[in-house]
């Protein structure tokens, strides 16, 4: 049985926190696009953690943990976060790595700074963590596999001939000292030697963990609006961060994909550049960031503070749509107990239309909000197991964005630690 956790809207929904209380129940979890631009928090009886790369099945005993073909594998900070863990306290994880895995180069992370620099106030809002130039080198077959840091001869040649036009970029367009192949070839075998207890075949690992009828999970990064076709384009991250994804990043059949958990936030956040219909702003802004989340919504990688934003019902939709949703799950309810009322943004007015269809970016940019208010139900909903026992009018939100949504909410979260779950059958 395999399932997908993963976001329906800009990212930072709560997918760590849900993949880590799902993963109890998991042999396998797999991180199967993305790389180390965002990060997961996760609470639990080891501490609170930030994870970026590693899945958020380390944590267990039990799981083995998989980072798939589809991710941007940054070498030096995977071994650092595995690290880290274990000087933690954390036992040592069972790590698999896939060996078509490609590897963010040094120069990807220079080339991102670079372009950022380059554009200026145009820029995309990068994290500065190679993605973009990375994902642009795979799709251009100008990549480097993890198998091919073993074979020396090859990655020599390869590098000489990736170098030149990496050079004329770097000494034309970005005016910035050129790349030294010898010192680039000594690199990646310090790379090689620290990523090769991990390698492995990951789709001929996944073919038999499938057939001994093994549960596995996949775990998404970011959410669909930043998906690169389905998204905000171009303020979209450079893989896909759809469910449908996950067969290729990880090296599975499509159709063993029986769930898809898509995490919804109860509030909008987002991070980088790009429409946000929803956003508010000064101190109504101010207070929701500071009271969100589990101490407040700051980028887990940048610390950058994040836009926030009311619930907005018609990219909500539309993100569970792309996902192909079979349940919902509501995390970081509990930060709106403090509102008198809660506004929902239920459509959107394009050119002096009101629409639930979510558009395309230029008409997204026009986009004014439509909102319902809600009333709010002014406790603290931590601590409630039991969907009868939260109060009238939480329970009221919950249904009518439910109904705006048209996908089932059956998880409920509210708090940050594993145990923070409602589950409901809707
Ligand atoms: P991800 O990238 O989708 O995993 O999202 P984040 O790592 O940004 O998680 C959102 C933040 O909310 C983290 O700090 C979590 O610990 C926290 N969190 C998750 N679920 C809940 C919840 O139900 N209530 C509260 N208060 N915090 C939560």
């Amino acid at each position: 049985m395999v399932k997908a956790v993963v976001g329906a809207n800009w990212g930072d929904e709560g997918k760590g926190k849900i993949t880590d209380m799902l993963a109890r129940e998991a042999d396998i979890v797999i991180r199967f696009q993305g790389g180390a631009n965002a990060g997961h928090t996760i609470v639990n009886d080891y501490g609170k953690f930030a994870l970026h790369t590693l899945p958020s099945g380390v944590f267990y005993g039990h799981t083995t943990s998989i980072i798939g073909n589809g991710v941007a594998l940054n070498i030096p900070l995977v071994v650092k976060e595995y690290q880290d863990l274990v000087d933690r306290g954390v036992p040592a994880p069972r790590l698999l790595v896939s060996d078509r895995a490609q590897v963010v180069m040094p120069y990807h992370i220079l080339f991102d700074q670079y372009e950022e620099e380059r554009l200026g106030g145009k820029s995309f809002g990068s994290t500065k963590s190679g993605i973009a130039p990375f994902y642009s080198d795979k799709y251009a077959k100008v990549g480097f596999q993890v198998n091919e840091l073993f074979d020396e001869e090859r990655l020599s040649e390869k590098l000489d001939r990736v170098l030149v036009t990496k050079n004329v970029l770097l000494e034309h367009l970005y005016h910035k000292p050129v790349l030294k192949k010898e010192e680039l070839l000594a690199e990646l075998i310090r790379y090689r030697e620290m990523i090769a207890p991990y390698v492995c075949d990951v789709s001929a690992y996944l073919d038999k963990a499938i057939r001994e009828g093994k549960n596995i999970l996949l775990e998404g990064q970011l959410g669909s609006l930043k998906d690169p076709d389905h998204g905000i384009y171009p303020m979209v991250t450079s893989s896909s961060t759809l469910a449908a994804y996950g067969a290729i990043g990880a090296g599975l059949p499509p159709y063993e994909i029986r769930q898809v958990i898509t995490v919804c936030k109860a509030y909008s956040s987002a991070v980088g550049a790009g429409a946000f219909v929803s956003e508010i702003f000064g101190e109504e802004g101010d207070e929701l960031r500071r009271r969100g989340g589990d101490g407040g919504e700051y980028g887990v990688t940048t610390g950058r503070p994040r836009r926030m934003g009311w619930f907005d019902c018609v990219a909500s939709r539309y993100g569970c749509r792309v996902q192909g949703t079979t349940d919902v799950a509501f995390t970081v309810l509990d930060v709106l107990g403090y509102l008198d009322e809660i506004p929902v943004c239920v459509a959107y007015e394009i050119d002096g239309e009101e629409t639930k269809d979510f558009p395309t970016t230029a008409r997204l940019e026009r986009a004014k909000p439509v909102y319902k208010v809600l009333p709010g139900w002014k406790t603290d909903i931590r601590g409630i197991s039991r969907y009868e026992d939260l109060p009238a009018n939480c329970r009221a939100y919950i249904e009518f964005i439910e109904s705006q949504i048209g996908y089932p909410i059956t998880m409920i979260s509210n708090g940050p630690g594993r145990n923070d779950i409602i589950y409901r059958n809707s």
